[in-house]
């Protein structure tokens, strides 16, 4: 098999041609294709890396049998590269699913990891989140999702999940990150279906589960055979009580295989150690600003979907509880949320959507107001300080 990598010289590319060497002796690399510039005209292998003009003109004369595309989805170009060859006539292009690359898992089989590109549709790169529960075991102070306010038990509709990942799928040929959290999702019993579910429509995703921990040393062999088998992955934010825990989450994990990450802060303490409030109730911050700096949105731009709606962070879809606790604080406008099923809708549109800034950014403090205190659990009966920067707490 001759096959051709675009993006093939860049560090992700460099591994991923290693990977085809060691598990795949039968295909042989016959062209790189790179933009940069610096890279164009270099000798790799014994092939010249040339710009994409010259790349696509080598694929319409069938010089290789297959195309890989290799770009990291985390700099948001993969769908401008995809249009890219598409328009020079590349037709036909694989990916491999970068959690491969990200998790190092350099044993795999080559043509089962192809992923085929439907050029017709972009494909979802940034983080998609969903909430499978908005209730937690831990209840922080301050919880950016409002897990603390909930007192009754409040579970996502598997049927509504189902449905939003569908019409995201109709909407994408892939998507690259699917988060499943809470809350603490691990307190939903059914959070193994949800990760079958997951990497059923969505072969290159990294999966992952977004834990706080604590019950991951208790969670059911089958649950842990479900994330091995469907290669998902835990991300973990350890917090202060999860100290004594840590060894047996780590044996747990790792007698079934599974590869997890820590979150903690920038502190050397390997825990969370700190929150912070970031809204600001009188809503007159100029949005462009709160947005540019906003840390929410993060830069793998972590966007949210919840019962057909989508938004480019959690605040327009899970205020709602916030703003049921104290009387409607904030104000939600139709211009920050999307809804997916609206017929007219292409998958460019809905990123477009979700890459600019929305009214509720009015609500969120510069950085430079962002208010620190150290992790506690929330008490009994939280008050809207807990949230606001502009009220002191009693
Ligand atoms: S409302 Fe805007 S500024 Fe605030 S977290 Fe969301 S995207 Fe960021």
């Amino acid at each position: 098999m001759r096959y051709a990598m675009f993006g093939g010289n860049g560090t992700m590319g460099r591994w991923f041609r290693n990977a085809i060497t060691l598990n795949a002796p039968s295909f042989s690399l016959v062209c790189i294709g790179d933009n940069d510039e610096k890279q164009q005209g270099k000798i790799v292998e014994g092939v010249e890396i040339v710009d994409a003009d010259s790349f696509a003109e080598k694929y319409r004369r069938g010089e290789f049998d297959i195309v890989i595309v290799s770009i990291d989805y985390r700099w948001l170009r993969l769908n401008s590269v995809i249009q890219q060859l598409a328009r020079l006539g590349v037709d036909k292009m694989y990916i491999f699913p970068q959690y491969l690359y990200d998790w190092k898992e350099e044993y795999f089989d080559i043509e089962d990891n192809l992923i085929n590109v439907d050029t017709s549709k972009p494909c979802f790169n940034g983080n998609l989140n969903l909430s499978i529960i908005r209730n937690c075991n831990l209840n922080c102070k301050g919880c950016g999702m409002f897990a603390n306010l909930f007192k009754e038990e409040c579970i996502a509709d598997f049927t509504q999940y189902k449905k939003d990942l569908l019409r995201i799928k109709e909407l994408f040929w892939d998507a690259r990150y699917i988060g499943i959290f809470g809350g603490e999702p691990l307190l939903n019993k059914e959070v193994g279906e949800y990760v079958k579910l997951s990497r059923e429509l969505f072969p290159s995703a990294d999966i992952m589960v977004e834990t706080n921990g604590i019950l991951l040393s208790k969670c059911s062999d089958e649950l842990l055979k479900i994330m091995k088998n469907n290669h998902a992955h835990f991300l973990i934010t350890p917090y202060t009580l999860s100290k004594n825990i840590g060894e047996s989450i780590k044996q747990r994990c790792d007698n079934f295989g599974i590869k997890y990450l820590y979150r903690s802060d920038n502190t050397n303490s390997g825990f969370r150690t700190s929150f912070y409030k970031a809204l600001n109730s009188i809503g007159e911050k100029q949005i462009d600003l709160s947005y540019s700096d906003c840390v929410k949105r993060g830069s793998n731009y972590n966007w949210h979907i919840k019962n057909g709606y989508i938004s480019s962070c959690q605040f327009p879809l899970y205020i709602d509880k916030f703003n049921e606790c104290f009387s409607n604080v904030f104000t939600v406008s139709d211009k920050d949320i999307m809804y997916i099923y609206d017929e007219s809708l292409d998958g460019y549109q809905v990123l477009d959507f979700l890459s600019s800034p929305k009214p509720f950014c009015k609500y969120c403090a510069y950085k430079e107001e962002r208010i620190f205190f150290d992790w506690t659990r929330s008490s009994k009966n939280p008050e809207r300080s807990e949230w606001l920067v502009n009220e002191v707490e009693k």
